[in-house]
């Protein structure tokens, strides 16, 4: 399912009211990836880990049973195990290929650029990853088959043309991922109102909109709002790019999202599984990375991230 040349999963689909299924590149995934073998652990990279992610695993919070009109009550989807992560072939960082690009598409307010930079230094934080900017690139590059007009005057952009057509085509030769962010509103295909994000498994590319995430950027608090969730959003999707399906084992970022709501309920924390997969993937230092998240979201004064981090690194202290 990587060779199709699609998205095989799509980000995140809202508007409740006018929900549509998946296409039918993630509807074949979750078939192929469906057949649960267990989760015990003989990788010789987790075990040497072993004792750290045992303490990890006991900060897990459970999923509550989806409500209707949350996303695992619309979706139903099945883990993606460790093993089946790593036969998946996932991108990795390597030597020349190893940076996160973040390609701004359109202009953005001095609000909006505040948060772009948070972003940029959340996801060389959380991935442990030199993280650098493309030059702006001009929203009059997209043709106007990929935009349409809503029935409420705003205009939307085609979130697969970014992937299929614009990033693939100056992508640079040391990138791992890019992903790019729009100022604009997202739609993935005619049938769907809107989306946050949309990730390519297979071309590493990935775009998200925080048209949505904010009403008031001279509002410290949704400043802080719209900070929190831009960096739930493109560290999901760039988790995507690495080829972490979404979570159904615990509460984690890693978990799919129908709305706003749901996704303010979710932790900017991957939780046990999902960092085992990712650090296999990247081969970070554990503590060294839980450290920079809990001084990050300190120095942006964001409480819920804080404590969590807090927790794990605090807990994991004796565990190495
Ligand atoms: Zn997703
Ligand atoms: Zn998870």
């Amino acid at each position: 399912m990587q060779k199709n040349g699609f998205p095989v999963c799509l980000g995140r689909n809202l508007d409740n009211n006018n929900m549509r299924q998946p296409s039918k590149y993630l509807v074949s995934t979750i078939l192929l990836f469906s057949s649960y073998t267990g989760c015990r652990e003989t990788d010789p990279v987790i075990a040497e880990q072993a004792n750290f992610f045992k303490v990890i695993e006991t900060n897990d919070l459970q999923l509550d049973t989806p409500r209707e009109g949350e996303w695992r009550f619309d979706h139903d989807e099945h883990e993606q195990t460790f093993e089946q992560y790593k036969n998946s072939n996932p991108v990795r960082p390597s030597g020349k290929q190893r940076l996160i690009y973040i390609e701004p598409f359109g202009s953005f307010s001095a609000g909006e650029q505040k948060v772009l930079a948070g972003m940029a230094e959340y996801l060389s934080i959380f991935y442990q990853l030199p993280v650098r900017f493309l030059p702006p690139a001009n929203e009059n590059i997209i043709p106007i088959t990929a935009r349409r007009i809503r029935s409420d005057g705003g205009e939307q952009l085609l979130a697969t043309y970014f992937i299929d057509t614009l990033l693939k085509i100056n992508k640079p030769t040391d990138a791992a991922v890019v992903i790019a962010v729009t100022a604009k509103d997202l739609y993935p295909k005619p049938s769907w109102n809107f989306i946050f994000g949309l990730a390519s498994y297979r071309e590493r590319i990935a775009v998200c909109s925080i048209k949505r995430l904010y009403k008031d950027l001279n509002n410290t608090d949704d400043l802080n709002k719209c900070f929190s969730r831009l960096i739930n959003i493109s560290s999901h999707e760039t988790g995507h790019m690495f080829g972490l399906h979404h979570c159904v084992t615990a509460s984690c970022v890693m978990n799919g999202s129908n709305s706003l709501t749901e996704t303010d309920l979710q932790p900017n924390r991957l939780c046990a599984r999902c960092l085992k997969k990712l650090y296999w993937n990247c081969r970070f230092n554990n503590r060294t990375r839980l450290k920079a998240l809990q001084d990050f979201f300190y120095n942006h004064r964001l409480a819920r991230g804080y404590i969590t981090a807090k927790k794990d690194y605090d807990k994991t202290s004796t565990s190495r």
